[in-house]
Parts: structure tokens; sequence; C-alpha cells
């Protein structure tokens, strides 16, 4: 199946038995090295020494913050976000203390202006704070941080926790984008899930967004989920179309028990096969692409006027934690339980549980679990994954001036296993680019995996989850 997307986009090519082929066990590259090669070397200390050196010559860029809001009153068995599950409203209280310690401490530390582009609220769920939760936190991070006008504030949504009013406090504390979660309407696979939520209160919240000003609106739905089916999921596209929000991920549901406790609740002889999966994808892309969505990457679609298409469609496009944007380019300082900033050449990652997070910040100490300095041949293979993964290209020349290499030479090897890709149909590679065709496109993230050094030399790749 091929679909051609808007004018000047990248068409797409769906070709269900090379997906078979090269369907192989690979993470998302949120971050590059991705956040198990993290060491616990890197602590507490040597965050402080990255937040100290941000100034450069008296220049320092605009800061994008991430804040991990990890309550949900209930539970989805499909979930693997680090989350408590509580219906005791208290404990945010208590959370959002802690939270404010953390901030004030960063903030401390920062050298150079503190000017906010981008912040988002994900967990768990944000929206389980109340309104003078939610109020407290802005209030605390407008303390320490000033808000620019352009920038991007965005909150993870959940429309069953969510009224009017709820949406136009978000939009008076100046979030701008909102992110909805959604996964799919049948009532069946919803009861399958333990994630009751009508279309109604869906198209209320979005609707809410809209009148509040809100500029884009993106929706999370996720195939390969208990009882679901092509004619079910081709409802629940159409309903989706119909509601037209301005971004759609279609994510695939990775089935590891093992790993994330709540999916063992999830019945395996309900889950869609490997075949009738790819045919719910096939359809997905199909129906999105003929209702005008641009394929972005790594499972989102975006209509064409909306800013990641745009950034696309000019080479501005980059990815970090929270997938794609267009201004990875910042320092991301995180906070709380799990949270991962980027500050210069690091990563770092906050403690897991709650109690290890406040037991740093009652120390006095940043509460940092692990972390990682990267390396030159990081940096390379960092730009590398970023620009296959949001242009679908690569400038060897560019590479080579930037990072001072050979690249034919330093990447013999890669070159080599590109070479199966190219015969394939995945990739075109001449003296100067390496560009991925149509055909390659929904199977990017194998390609970047040739680039991942840790991969390389550690071909143990159970631990991930299925690339389709
Ligand atoms: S999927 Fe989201 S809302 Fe559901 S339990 Fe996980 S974090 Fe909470």
């Amino acid at each position: 199946m091929t679909t051609a997307t808007a004018q000047n986009q990248p068409d797409l090519v769906f070709d269900p038995q090379l997906i078979k082929r090269f369907d192989i066990n690979g993470p998302r590259y949120t971050s590059y090295p991705t956040a198990d090669r993290f060491v616990e070397a890197f602590d507490a200390n040597a965050l402080g020494v990255w937040l100290g050196k941000r100034s450069v010559g008296g220049i320092s860029r605009p800061f994008s913050l991430y804040v991990h809001i990890p309550f949900c009153s209930t539970i989805c068995y499909y979930c693997a976000c680090n989350k408590i599950i509580t219906k005791d409203h208290g404990r945010s209280a208590n959370y959002l203390s802690y939270l404010a310690k953390e901030i004030a401490m960063q903030a401390a530390l920062v050298d150079g202006s503190r000017e906010l582009i981008q912040l988002h609220l994900g967990g768990g769920t944000p929206t389980f704070l109340s309104h003078d939760e939610m109020r407290q936190l802005i209030g605390t991070i407008r303390e320490h941080f000033r808000f620019l006008p352009n920038g991007e504030y965005s909150i993870e949504v959940d429309p069953r926790k969510v009224d009017f009013a709820t949406v136009q406090l978000l939009a008076e504390l100046g979030f701008n984008r909102m992110s909805v979660g959604v996964q799919d309407f049948d009532p069946d696979v919803q009861r399958a899930v333990n994630r009751i939520q009508s279309i109604e209160e869906t198209r209320a919240v979005i609707d809410a967004a809209r009148a509040s000003g809100f500029k884009s609106v993106s929706v999370d739905l996720i195939y390969g989920l208990p009882r679901q089916n092509v004619v079910g999921f081709n409802r629940t596209l159409e309903q989706m179309i119909e509601i037209s929000p301005d971004r759609l991920s279609v994510y695939n549901y990775a089935h590891l028990p093992g790993l994330f406790k709540p999916q063992r609740r999830i019945d395996e002889a309900e889950l869609p096969s490997a075949d009738a999966k790819l045919q719910i994808l096939s359809l997905a892309i199909r129906r999105l692409t003929d209702a005008g969505y641009v394929y972005i990457g790594m499972d989102h679609f975006a209509r064409p006027d909306d800013e990641l298409a745009i950034a696309q469609r000019q080479g501005r496009l980059h990815r970090n934690f929270q997938g794609y944007s267009t201004h990875a380019d910042c320092d991301l300082l995180a906070f709380g339980v799990s949270a991962i900033g980027k500050v210069g050449p690091s990563y770092s990652q906050n403690f897991r549980t709650v109690d290890e997070y406040y037991d740093a910040l009652d120390r006095g100490v940043l509460p940092v679990l692990r972390g990682i300095e990267l390396t030159p041949d990081d940096l390379l293979r960092r730009s590398i994954i970023q620009a296959l993964m949001c242009h679908f290209e690569l400038s060897i020349e560019g590479i080579e001036v930037a990072h001072l290499i050979d690249f034919d030479s330093y990447f013999a090897a890669e070159l080599a296993d590109l070479r199966d890709m190219e015969r394939a149909g995945l990739v075109r590679l001449d003296s100067q680019w390496i560009t991925v065709l149509p055909r390659g496109r929904l199977l990017v993230r194998a390609i970047a995996m040739l680039f991942d050094r840790y991969l390389r030399s550690d071909r143990d790749r159970v631990r991930y989850s299925k690339v389709i």
C-alpha cells in the first residue's frame, strides 16, 4: 500500500513482508544513549556541575522543563508508565511540596538566564492534581523561571477526570498544548484494559481546549490491545478523524508482563495476532493519510498545518523525551520521580520511587539516580539517529564537518549492514546522503539501531518492545 501525503511530504509505503523481516526489538530513541545505559556514577554532583556550566560565554538558551506527576486513580492494564495508583488525594499535596524543593534546588544551581520556552506535565495523570494544586505548581515554576510568550506549554490530560472548568484553568495558567489519552473507543477493548472512556467525554475535553485557546491538541491511540480488530479500530479511527485533533499518535502495544505488572491482567488469548496487528496498522495509516494527516515518523501523524509538520518540512524537527519537538536544542530540566533531564552533553534520571526521591530531598541532595556524560562518539551517533528519525535523511558531509571524521571509515561496519537494507529497498546510499525511502519509513527505528554503538556491542534486545 502506498499513501501520498500532502504536497512536498514524503510518501509512506506499507510493506508487510519487509515489516515482518525487519521487525526487531528496539528502543524508541527519545534519547541516545538510551536510559538503560545510564550509570549510577553520574550522580547529583555531576548534574550540579553541568547546571553550573550551561552559560557558555554569557549566552544561555531558554529551558525546557518536564514535571512528572505519578498519581492515577485507576489502573489501565496496558500501562508501562511509572505511576502510583491511589484514590488518596492527600498524597499529591505532599509530593508537590517536594517538587517545589527540587525546582528551587535546581534553579539555584543554574548559571545564566532562566527563561522557559517549553514545559510538559506528564505522568501518571497530571490532572490528578486539584485546581489549587495545579495553581500552586505553576506558581512555583513561575517563581523560578520566566515563561516566554511564544513557548510551548503542554499537559497530558485524562478526559475521564477533566471538565470544562479544569481546561479553562489550564489555559489561564499558560498551557497551550494538550495531549489526550484515548487508546480505543471500542467498549469491548476498553473493558479488557480497564479504561472506560466515552467518545462524548473525550470530545468535550477537546472542544473545551479549542474554546479556551489551546493551539494544538494531540491524541494517543494504541493498536495491539486485547479484543482489537480491524472493524472495531476502523470505527475508532472514523470517530477520531471526525473529532479532528491536530496530531495523532498510533502506538504499538508491547505486551511485556514480565516487566510491567499491570499487563499480567491482560488475557494473552485476547491479543490480536501479529498479522491482525499489521492489518490494523495498515488501516490506520491509510485512513489517517486519506484524511489529510502527514506521517511525521515513529507512530506520529499531524495535520499539514500543525507546527510539527511545518518544522519537518523546514528541517527544524527534533526528537527528545517528549517525542518530536521543535525545541530540542534546549537543556531539559526534569522534576519528579523517574524524570529524565538533559543538560549540556549529559542526561540524568531521578529516583523511581517516591520514598527514595523524598529521602534525597530531605537530605538536601538532588534526587539523581543515574545519568551519563556523552562521549564524542555518543554525540556523533546521537546526531545521526536524530537526523534519520526526524528527517529521514542524513548528510554525510554535514556529519563529517560537524564531527571531524571520515564517515566511510568510521562507520564501515554500519554501512555494510545498511547495504542489506538498501538491497531490500529501505534506504538509498550514495557518497553524500543516506536517505530513508518510503518503504523504510515505518522501520526507521530499525535503521537507526544500526548506528547504536551500545546495541552493536550488546545484541541483547529482549528488553525492548517490537518496532511495529
Ligand atoms: S496509562 Fe496513564 S492513566 Fe492509565 S494507569 Fe498508566 S499512567 Fe495512569
